[in-house]
């Protein structure tokens, strides 16, 4: 086996299952491993290189930092915390934002907001705070996120979980309906959810889900780490039914595919309830994360990568509905956010992933059926052509295998 493999493989915890590529070096959709070879990255490392890897202006907005003043802690003020976030708010509509760094992070602060804002300003009894969430959710792996989580495999081993969260159906507004109650403080979503295989509610449901929670009083949250930032063809994939929620995640592409960068967003009265000392990151923040993420946000709008995905995503679904593989079970996506569902009678999503690795294309699975195709958003027309091809050719010799076989 490969050296570097074993190595990695006799210290580094067995939590993931990489496919079995060193990675060496990255530049735009590419990636190179360790014998030179070149692969296009379908993956993007789960939306968090949507702008490429290595954009030279990202680069930059490092490397200048860097050079300047990395890290402080938020002990101290600097100049480039103000810029980031004001054009943070302005951009996605919010009033204010609390800077973290990991996705779990900025989802563990919109629990703590929405508890909080449920005791202070919505006037829950103390200790009866309840946070509805969606079966088939992924929020992170914190202990209180994974206490949410309807996969076995992520509580499994790691309980008691906190109390206060509710699991309801994903896209049926009847169960949000039914499961508000007056100590509701918020429902938690995923406009599309990632990581339960590109799941795409039925339209009409987070508008309708919006109304609920304004009838009822209860903060609507929406967890965009994977979904926002143009992902999905809108800056906020929200956007495509005029949602403003009442609070916003992001994370992922917002660090540029150089750092870990994310954020709560929310309305002034909602944020309102932090008071100093409630909540903090030693690193959220920083110079360093606060250049980068105001550059990547300058990026996505000057290069106008939602638009992008919104035309590249439509024309990379519209070629792979021309592939008539009877190994595809059902296609869907929006944007550049688009999962192929495989006949798990037929072939594993696995297996798919680690016959495309050889004919230069990376993708990983999620679940055991869906092959997630979400490539940074700079992919242009003739590389959707090459990839198209590729898949095509990977399943048809998939198909006959079986056939054969
Ligand atoms: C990736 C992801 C998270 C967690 O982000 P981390 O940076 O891995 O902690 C949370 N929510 C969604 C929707 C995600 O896709």
């Amino acid at each position: 086996m490969n050296k570097t493999i074993e190595l990695e493989n006799r210290y580094a915890a067995k939590n993931y299952l990489p496919l079995p590529v060193v990675l060496t070096r990255g530049e735009g959709v590419y990636v190179w491993d360790d014998a030179g070879n070149k692969y296009l990255d379908m993956m993007s490392a789960y939306s968090a290189v949507s702008h490429g890897h290595s954009h030279p202006r990202l680069v930059k907005a490092l490397k200048d930092q860097a050079d300047k003043l990395a890290i402080c802690s938020r002990a101290f003020h600097t100049d480039k915390l103000g810029p980031m976030l004001k054009r943070a708010c302005e951009l996605t509509g919010m009033d204010m934002a609390l800077p973290m760094n990991t996705g779990a992070e900025g989802v563990e602060t919109a629990l703590k907001a929405a508890r909080k804002w449920g005791y202070r300003v919505k006037g829950i009894p103390a200790g009866h705070a309840e946070i509805i969430a969606c079966e088939g959710n992924f929020h992170g792996r914190t202990i209180a996120i994974v206490g949410m989580s309807s996969e076995t495999q992520y509580q499994d081993g790691f309980g008691p979980f906190p109390a206060g969260f509710k699991v309801i159906p994903y896209g049926d507004v009847a169960a949000l309906e039914k499961a508000i109650t007056k100590n509701t403080a918020a429902f938690l979503v995923e406009p599309i959810q990632g990581e339960a295989g590109i799941r795409i509610p039925p339209a009409g449901y987070l508008a309708k889900c919006a109304e609920l929670c304004k009838k009822h009083n209860v903060l609507l949250i929406c967890d965009e780490i994977q979904t926002g930032l143009g992902r999905t063809g809108k800056l906020l994939a929200c956007q495509h039914e005029n949602v403003k929620p009442d609070g916003l995640i992001l994370g992922k592409a917002l660090g540029g595919g150089l750092l870990p960068v994310s954020m709560f967003l929310a309305r002034k009265d909602v944020m309102g309830v932090f008071t100093p000392g409630d909540h903090g990151s030693t690193f959220g923040g920083n110079p360093l994360a606060s250049a980068v993420g105001l550059e990547a946000l300058n990026v996505l709008i000057e290069e106008k990568l939602s638009e992008r995905s919104a035309e590249m995503g439509t024309y990379l679904l519209d070629k792979l509905h021309t592939l008539k593989s009877p190994l595809i079970k059902d296609l869907r996506g929006k944007g550049l956010f688009i999962g192929i569902e495989f006949d798990p009678r037929k072939v594993s999503a696995r297996s798919v992933c680690e016959q495309l690795m050889p004919h230069g294309i990376l993708s990983k699975e999620t679940h055991e059926t869906v092959v997630r195709l979400a490539p940074p958003l700079v992919i242009t027309r003739e590389q959707i052509d090459w990839a198209v091809e590729r898949i095509d050719l990977v399943l048809r010799e998939m198909g006959k295998l079986r056939a054969t076989g």
